[in-house]
């Protein structure tokens, strides 16, 4: 069997630090490393829709910056296909198939879906649209036959649930459809990255991001002003460590040749962490750190971006041939599905046949 992969993003915003440590980086490093079949990625703005319907223009000029934002992290359109979710709208007709195969019990019961929709107080007006995308998302894994989706942590029911429609529909109709694996950040603290304000997730919507496109004095304001531990107020006081966001994020990106370039006093994390735990060791330094490190791993991002921005037609061009080229895929498999639940009526000659001969034949002339 081919191994495929296949995941993306919403165009509801520029890609943030969440977005790089759970599944950027990962992306990258699967499309290099030759394993892979076809590497397809995919800026999800049908989906961005279901909850921002009634803001288009949000969804229309943030395609560009997620493409920028992918070809800046190293995403390589010779290797890896680059496509828009709308551009394919045999992914929609898989999607309204799909939504036979599950019930509305198994929507509202859909953890990521019940705390994202919390926030926004849909109450009685929650969008259809929404409460669907689950499946929508099921129709863009299955369409590309994709084995492998490298994900957060908060997308784990979708995958699941995906998993759940490829087997009702296997075994309803023919095994066609592949059941996909979710692959998560090795890296526990990757898999949900916090946002600046100790919030449980880094995310668009909630305005607590460092974005990759974000500038060297951004970075640093957003880094001094995160949230450490409220509880520690003199340097002499001893730290927590636990919900504290900059020793979260160091966790994510800090490495023992961090601390010989940039803080000398210390061999390693444990060492810094411990001394905050005892007490005498203040905030300013040790997010002074981060942003050093921060700063190291996003300069080359911000470098690629710059190149890019200065062709954005060549951007555009990139999305387009990968739309169609996603189109083509999408389309077999929806030749496939349709010929399973038997609504093929024009190349099936057996059933009209079947009625040529029930009514011509059998009818008296
Ligand atoms: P929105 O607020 O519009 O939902 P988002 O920031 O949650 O945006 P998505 O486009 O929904 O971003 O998510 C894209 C991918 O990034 C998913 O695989 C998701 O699991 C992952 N992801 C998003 N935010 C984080 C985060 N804070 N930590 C780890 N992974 C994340
Ligand atoms: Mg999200």
């Amino acid at each position: 069997m081919n191994k495929i992969i296949l995941t993306g993003d919403r165009p509801t915003g520029r890609l943030h630090l969440g977005h790089y440590v759970s599944t950027l980086k990962r992306r990258v490093t699967l499309q290099n490393s030759g394993q892979y079949d076809k590497v397809l990625i995919m800026i999800a703005d049908a989906q961005a829709l279901t909850d921002n319907f009634d803001n288009p223009e949000k969804i229309r000029q943030s395609i560009i910056e997620v493409a920028l934002d992918y070809l800046s992290v190293g995403l390589d359109p010779s290797i890896s296909t680059l496509l828009i979710q709308s551009q394919i709208p045999e992914l929609t007709e898989l999607t309204f198939y799909y939504m036979n195969l599950v019930n509305t019990a198994r929507l509202y019961r859909n953890p990521t879906v019940k705390a994202e929709m919390q926030p926004k107080h849909f109450e009685a007006n929650l969008p259809a649209g929404f409460l669907c995308y689950p499946i929508s998302q099921a129709a863009d894994i299955t369409a590309f036959k994709a084995t492998t989706v490298p994900v957060g942590e908060d997308q784990l029911p979708m995958i699941e649930q995906t998993r759940e429609i490829v087997r009702k529909f296997n075994s309803i109709y023919k095994d066609i459809l592949v059941e996909p694996e979710a692959l998560l950040p090795q890296k526990k603290v990757c898999r949900r990255l916090p946002g600046t304000d100790g919030t449980a997730k880094m995310s668009k919507s909630l305005g607590n991001c460092i974005y990759l496109a974000d500038t060297p004095d951004e970075i640093r304001k957003k880094v001094m002003g995160m949230f450490t531990d409220p509880l520690h107020i003199q340097v002499s006081d001893p730290g927590h460590i636990e919900g504290n966001t900059v020793f979260t994020y160091l966790d994510a990106f800090c490495e023992d040749r961090h601390f010989a370039q940039y803080l000398p006093d210390y061999a390693c994390l444990g060492e810094l962490k411990a001394h905050y735990q005892r007490g005498g060791l203040g905030d300013v330094k040790f997010k002074k750190f981060l942003n050093e490190i921060l700063q190291e791993e996003l300069e080359p991002v911000r470098k690629r971006r710059a190149i890019y921005e200065k062709d954005i037609s060549a951007v555009y061009e990139i999305l387009k041939s990968g739309s169609e080229q996603a189109r083509a895929i999408a389309a077999e498999t929806l030749d496939e599905v349709k010929d399973a639940m038997k609504i093929n009526y024009f190349a099936d000659t057996a059933l009209i046949e079947s009625h040529r001969h029930k009514y011509e034949d059998e009818t008296p002339a």
